[in-house]
C-alpha cells in the first residue's frame, strides 16, 4: 500500500504565552502543500516493524515517528503480525514543514487500513496526539486554525489556489533553541491571526500574503540573516510575500502568477542561498487521501 504524507507550512504563527508545564500556547494557520513523502507498506509473517529510508541519518528504530505510530496501533490492537515500510522522503527534515509527523499521519492510516481496524479520521487524530502536536493536523490536512500546542484544530474554507516556493537553506536550526530564546510572555509583536481568518473567509489571496506572519522570526532571523535573504530574494522576484515556516529554517514565498514563480524558483536555485529548492502549490481540503 503506498501513501503520501505531505508537509505543511504555516501562514501565520503566534505564540500566545509559555505555560506552566513548558508547552507553549499557539495560534497557527496550518496549510498543506503538494510535497510529501512516500511510504510504502506492507503486512509481512515475521513480528515486529522494520522500516528502510533513502536518507542515511534519519532512524530506522523506535525513534522513527512511523515506527512510534504504527506500534500505538497494532499494540492497542493486539496485531501479531509484522510490518514492514519505506520511507521515500523528501520532505527536508527539521526544516519546519513536520514531515515527521506527517510521516507518522500517514503510517497511522496505513495501519488502519492494512488491518481494517476501522477507525475514523477523527480517532486516529486522538490517538495520533499521542506521537506529536502536530501529527492530528497531518491527519487532517487542508487550511486549519491550530490552537492549544497545535492539537486543538478547526478546519477553514480552502486557501486559494496558488504556487508555492520553498527554499530551505543549508542550516540547522533546533525547535528547542527557538522556543527558548523567544520569552514569550513578553512578545512585542503579534501576528494578526484573526484578520487572516477573515481573509481566508474572503477568499482573498492578496490579503491573506499580506498579513503573513512568524512570531519565532523574531528569534531567527537575528541569528540566521540568511532566512531574511531568502525571503528578500523571493520577494524581489514577484512572490506576493514569502515567510519562514514553523521554526524555520524553510523559507516559503507565496506567487498566484506560475510563470513568474518558475522564474523565482530558478534564480533561488542560482543564487545557492538555499540547499533545498522546490516549486509546488497548496494541498486543499476537498481532496481525497491517496
Ligand atoms: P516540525 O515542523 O513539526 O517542527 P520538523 O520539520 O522540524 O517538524 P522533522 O523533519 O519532523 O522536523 O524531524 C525532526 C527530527 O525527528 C529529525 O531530526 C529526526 O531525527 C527525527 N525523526 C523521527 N522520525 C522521522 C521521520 N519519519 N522523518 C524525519 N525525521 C524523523
Amino acid at each position: 500500500m503506498r501513501l503520501r504524507a505531505l508537509a505543511k507550512i504555516n501562514l501565520g504563527l503566534d505564540v500566545l504565552r509559555r505555560r506552566e508545564d513548558g508547552y507553549h500556547e499557539l495560534r497557527m494557520i496550518m496549510q498543506t502543500i503538494n510535497m510529501y513523502d512516500q511510504l510504502d507498506m506492507e503486512i509481512s509473517r515475521k513480528p515486529g516493524i522494520k522500516i528502510t529510508t533513502n536518507l542515511p541519518f534519519v532512524p530506522v528504530n523506535e525513534n522513527n515517528l512511523v515506527h512510534k505510530a504504527a506500534k500505538l496501533l497494532m499494540d492497542e490492537f493486539d496485531i501479531q503480525e509484522g510490518l514492514t515500510v519505506d520511507l521515500q522522503k523528501f520532505i527536508p527534515v527539521a526544516a519546519g514543514m513536520a514531515g515527521g509527523s506527517s510521516d507518522a499521519a500517514a503510517a497511522m492510516i496505513g495501519v488502519n487500513r492494512l488491518f481494517h481496524l476501522g477507525l475514523s479520521v477523527k480517532e486516529l487524530m486522538e490517538r495520533g496526539v499521542k506521537i506529536g502536536a502536530d501529527v492530528p493536523y497531518c491527519l487532517l490536512r487542508g487550511t486549519a486554525l491550530a490552537e492549544g500546542i497545535g492539537d486543538k484544530l478547526r478546519a477553514l474554507p480552502a486557501c486559494p489556489d496558488c504556487y508555492v516556493l520553498i527554499g530551505k537553506p543549508g542550516i540547522s536550526v533546533s525547535t528547542k533553541f527557538v522556543y527558548e530564546n523567544l520569552h514569550a510572555n513578553q512578545l512585542e509583536y503579534h501576528p494578526p491571526i484573526d484578520e487572516m481568518l477573515e481573509a481566508i473567509q474572503w477568499h482573498n489571496l492578496n490579503k491573506i500574503a499580506d498579513l503573513m506572519g512568524n512570531v519565532l522570526e523574531t528569534v531567527t532571523i537575528p541569528h540566521y540573516p540568511v532566512i531574511e535573504e531568502i525571503k528578500n530574494h523571493m520577494k524581489d522576484h514577484g512572490a506576493l510575500n514569502a515567510m519562514m515556516s514553523g521554526s524555520g529554517p524553510t523559507v516559503f514565498g507565496l506567487f498566484d502568477d506560475k510563470k513568474l514563480a518558475e522564474h523565482a524558483c530558478e534564480a533561488l536555485r542560482e543564487s545557492h542561498l538555499a540547499r533545498t529548492v522546490f516549486l509546488t502549490t497548496v494541498f486543499n481540503n476537498g481532496g481525497r487521501r491517496k
